[in-house]
């Protein structure tokens, strides 16, 4: 499609949006009494209306029942967490038995290396990213010295090439064979934070598993942004948080994915509670514990139902209109904003470059960009101006045109208010 930087050819591409009608279910903040330009869904997601309705259903539940809601809710609070299964397997190309909700992200990273990460003999390395989000890097250095062993012999980064802003899958792969028997475990970021890139995970995880090493990955920015596959890809584990690209509201739970062909392995040490034993038995105040067979297995506690009501209504908007529509909308409006800041730049001489993947399959809803004059000032600006960014240290300004929520127009819109902050600091 040959875009065009106008305000009538934007609205044109709203017209044909068959999602455009989504942007009213949700909640946009204002600036100087005017609706923002939302590009941080990467950061957290705008507040889908139908989220208050679940919350105030259990409000109403909890008031009305008390402790009888956990059978007796509209929906009972004490299997609550089952009703992801279906809808969010979709999202994350898993089947319902390889999916739960519980906690939140870092702390099932945590949880799930506690399974499947087994430093023993000369098997002990940890391959990751170099400047991985940090608190995944965090995560890794400190399970290591829990382990007993130290970050500086056991986490390997994989780098970028001088000069790159990207990795290259074949430097993942060459660094994994080199590990080789080495490699305990694969845990990376399968669509990096600062950049956007997304990686080839099924290769890497076929890579990985060829080294007899497990592999888990950090789906924070993937998930509901991405097409899985995560049970084709044969990946270990994942986990995400439900914030970002999902909606669910700050802070809140996060998901995760284990394959099925671990489910029925007992050898396979999870850090248990009640909340994974047995649901039959569950009630029965057993000694011994018996570990359900799939994803809820790994579930330790008695579910935050108000947390998990929020992210339950957008799992089920996620549901209704389905990844590929999604990525389709994604893919023309994040190819549109593109367009938009390239030729403003072209235009006015913009002394910034974009640092994501040019390459479709290498990126996704985010495009970063590097600003080489007053970055700080700029996001200050355009801030001001009702555009809500991101800024990363040192330099990078993060968009996110959210395909459930952003329109067409508002490419458009922010290209005008870029445009004459970039003139006005000339
Ligand atoms: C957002 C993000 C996190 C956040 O972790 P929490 O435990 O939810 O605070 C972790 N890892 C990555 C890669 C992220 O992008």
């Amino acid at each position: 499609m040959k875009f065009e930087n106008t305000l009538a050819f934007a609205q044109s591409l709203d017209a044909k949006d068959t999602l455009s009608n989504y942007r009213s279910e949700f909640n946009f903040p204002k600036v100087k009494g005017k609706q923002v330009i939302y590009f941080t869904g990467n950061s957290l997601g705008l507040q889908p209306k139908r989220a208050v309705e679940y919350v105030n259903e259990v409000m109403t539940d909890w008031a009305e029942l008390a402790v009888e809601g956990h059978f007796y809710a509209n929906k009972p609070w004490w299997d609550y967490h089952e009703r992801f299964s279906e809808p969010l397997s979709k999202i994350v190309g898993a089947k319902p038995s390889e999916v739960t909700v519980m906690n939140t992200l870092t702390v099932n990273l945590h949880l799930l290396m506690a399974t499947f990460y087994k430093p023993s003999g000369k098997r002990v390395k940890i391959l990751c990213e170099e400047k991985a989000f940090p608190s995944d890097q965090y995560l890794i250095q400190t399970q290591v010295k829990w382990h007993g062993l130290d970050p500086k012999d056991v986490i390997v980064e994989v780098k970028r090439r001088p000069g790159e802003h990207n990795f290259r899958l074949e430097d993942i792969l060459a660094k994994i064979e080199e590990v080789g028997d080495e490699l305990a475990l694969v845990l990376m970021g399968g669509l990096n934070y600062y950049t956007g890139q997304v990686l080839d995970m099924k290769n890497i995880t076929a890579k990985a598993h060829q080294q007899g090493a497990y592999v888990g990955w950090d789906l924070a920015h993937a998930a509901g942004n991405i097409n899985l596959e995560l049970h084709d890809w044969d990946a270990d584990f994942a986990a995400w948080c439900s914030y970002k690209y999902m909606n669910s509201g700050p802070g809140n739970a996060s998901g995760c994915f284990i394959h099925e062909k671990h489910h029925t392995n007992k050898e396979l040490v999870r850090l248990g509670g009640w909340w994974g034993h047995n649901k039959e038995r569950r009630f029965l105040m057993e000694p011994n514990y018996d570990p359900i067979e799939g994803a809820h297995g790994w579930q330790i506690s008695n579910l935050p139902i108000l947390t998990l009501a929020p992210y339950l209504a957008s799992v089920e908007l996620f549901a209704e209109i389905g990844m590929p529509k999604l990525i389709e909308k994604r893919n023309l409006i994040t190819a549109y904003l593109e367009f938009i800041i390239n030729t403003i730049g072209a235009e006015v001489g913009g002394n910034f470059e974009i640092i994501t993947p040019i390459e479709q399959s290498e990126r996704a809803s985010q495009l970063s960009i590097l600003l080489h004059g007053e970055g700080r000032a700029m996001f200050t600006y355009l801030m001001e101006a009702g555009v809500i960014v991101d800024w990363r240290e040192p330099n990078v300004i993060r968009l996110a045109p959210v395909p459930l929520y952003t329109s067409f127009e508002d490419m458009y819109q922010f290209g005008q208010i870029l445009k004459e902050g970039i003139l006005s600091q000339k």
